[in-house]
Order: C-alpha cells, then sequence, then structure tokens
C-alpha cells in the first residue's frame, strides 16, 4: 500500500510568514483522514483542492486553539453544503461540549450527524479501523491532554511464489498457504509445505503524527520504525530551556527521537513564529537525523 501526506499548515501559535496553523490531510487506501484542523484549514483544504466532503474522519490532538479553532467553521460548511452522510471526530474529553454548546447558542441543527469519540488521555486506544488499516492514540507530554495517532496498515498475507502450484488448486488451499498453513492430505501429512510455495508479506505502511509534546521517549514504542514521522520541532535548540517550559520539542531533540525510533523518514514542523527562515531549523535537525524534510504548507509527501 502507499499513502500521500498533504500539509495544510504547519506553523505553531498563530498565522504568520504565509504559514498556517496546524492541520494535514492523510489519504490511506483512498481514505482522507484530517488531522488537526487550525484556523482557516477549510480554506487551506480549497486552496490545495481538496474535497471537504469526502472527509468522513477528523483526529484532533488536543484543545490549543491553533489545533482545532478551524473545526466548528469546517462543520458549518460542510452542513452549508448539504453534507448528508455521517462525521466522525475523534479527540480530546470536552470537545463533545465545545461543539454542542457553539450549535446550541447558535440555534443551529446540522443536516447530518457527527459521531464523536473522546479518546482517554494517557492511554493507547484503538480509534478507528476497516479492513485495511488501524488508527490508534497514544500520548504525548503537553501542558493539557494531547495524543499522537498511528496509522498503520494490517498485516498483510503471505505471498503466493509463481508458477509452482498446480494450475486447478482449490480456493481454499491458497487462502491456508496465504494464511501461513501447511495444506495437509485426509491423514495429516504435509501436501504443500507452506515455506516452499510462499514468501513472506509484503511490508505495512505506517504513519505516526506527533503533535505538541515534550522530548519524551515513552512515545518510541509507537512510532518505532514508521515510515513516516511527523513530530513537532517548535523551537531551535538554543531555545531548549524554553521548549521545555512549554512542553515543546526542538529541533535537535526531534532529529533525537526520530534516530531511536529508527524511522525511515522525519519531518518537522509546529514552528514558532519567532523564525521565518525554516532551512537553520533543518539543518539542525539533519545534523542529528539525515532523513528529515520540513513539513512546508501545501507540499505532499509519498509513501510507497
Ligand atoms: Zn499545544
Amino acid at each position: 500500500m502507499s499513502y500521500t501526506l498533504q500539509i495544510l499548515g504547519s506553523n505553531a501559535a498563530i498565522a504568520a510568514h504565509h504559514r498556517h496553523q496546524t492541520s494535514q490531510v492523510l489519504t490511506m487506501m483512498q481514505v482522507p483522514f484530517l488531522i488537526d484542523c487550525g484556523e482557516g484549514t477549510q480554506a487551506r483544504l480549497k486552496k490545495f483542492k481538496v474535497k471537504s466532503q469526502r472527509i468522513d474522519h477528523i483526529f484532533i490532538s488536543h484543545l490549543h486553539g491553533d489545533h482545532f479553532y478551524g473545526l466548528m467553521g469546517l462543520i458549518s460548511s460542510m452542513h452549508l453544503y448539504g453534507r448528508k452522510k455521517e462525521l466522525n471526530i475523534y479527540g480530546p474529553p470536552g470537545l463533545k461540549e465545545i461543539i454542542a454548546i457553539q450549535l446550541k447558542y447558535s440555534q443551529s441543527s446540522l443536516n447530518y450527524k457527527i459521531n464523536l469519540t473522546e479518546w482517554t488521555p494517557g492511554e493507547s486506544e484503538l480509534l478507528y479501523e476497516n479492513v485495511n488499516l488501524t488508527v490508534h492514540s497514544f500520548p504525548l507530554d503537553h501542558r493539557i491532554d494531547c495524543s499522537g495517532f498511528l496509522f498503520r496498515e494490517k498485516p498483510k498475507k503471505r505471498r503466493i511464489k509463481k508458477g509452482l502450484l498446480e494450475k486447478d488448486i482449490s480456493p481454499l488451499k491458497i487462502i491456508a498457504l496465504k494464511d501461513g498453513k501447511d495444506v495437509l492430505d485426509d491423514d495429516g501429512n504435509v501436501l504443500l509445505a507452506n515455506d516452499k510455495y510462499t514468501m513472506p508479506p509484503a511490508r505495512s505502511c505506517s504513519y505516526a503524527f506527533c503533535s505538541d509534546t515534550k522530548y519524551t521517549e515513552s512515545i518510541l514504542p509507537y512510532i518505532k520504525e514508521v515510515d513516516l514521522l511527523y513530530h513537532e520541532a517548535t523551537f531551535m535548540e538554543d531555545m531548549h530551556d524554553r521548549a521545555e517550559a512549554t512542553h515543546h520539542t526542538t529541533t535537535k531533540q526531534a532529529g533525537e527521537i526520530a534516530k531511536k525510533a529508527n524511522v525511515n523518514k522525519l519531518l518537522i514542523g509546529h514552528f514558532s513564529t519567532r523564525y521565518k527562515e525554516l532551512e537553520p531549523m533543518l539543518a539542525e535537525t539533519k545534523s542529528v537525523f539525515d532523513k528529515a524534510e520540513l513539513a512546508i504548507e501545501g507540499e505532499v509527501f509519498s509513501v510507497e
């Protein structure tokens, strides 16, 4: 499987230097997932030609405004554009109340249903699954409850080696081989040994989104060896103390965590407004972990 990640915004706190607050669209097996929804996300979706009505799943990492102030506007626009299908939102405790109170005082009732799942702070939970993939939350270390999200393709079946099996072999035998079993005769003797006729499964793709967090190795089990890791890097290393105090990460620390997790590629984002130029941030990250890139708004990252 392959997937794409499009960055809609990656600035911290406020919009500045033509950069906007956090939001991104991950499209995995044709399913688009919106991750965080900073102010103006619907405008970014339009600009980058992402059809918002195709989005059925929205994941919110925490309730700092730069990660979800665009949500109510998007919900409202979906209604005005005539949405009928249900919208699934996965967010922190309190988000349900925030949405309800805005609808209540604007005396609005939506044409469509919102299913809101509030994840449990401090725990990793399965939030969503379909036949192809799962999405888990995992705890980050921020000033308020904050969650990362791990998107992972389900393990695949073993692959049949070409040209070794009889053409008229029964589908049941194929299924058994793909499941890793030997095919036996009625007396229990091995007819087709699995390792002779099959190869290991193709690898499964994964993406980890680490929103606002201070450097913490507690996330390593969740992000280990992912194809692509998005990790915030709000400050450069000389602002280490400020990062610590505000529960954010520095460029070098983001590189450090990517190295320890042995990920294939690192994307850094959530850039502080104090940095107009981002190249020095990338250079500092790369001094620790070379396979790093900037999460620049509008860019699409593909994983094959
Ligand atoms: Zn935050």
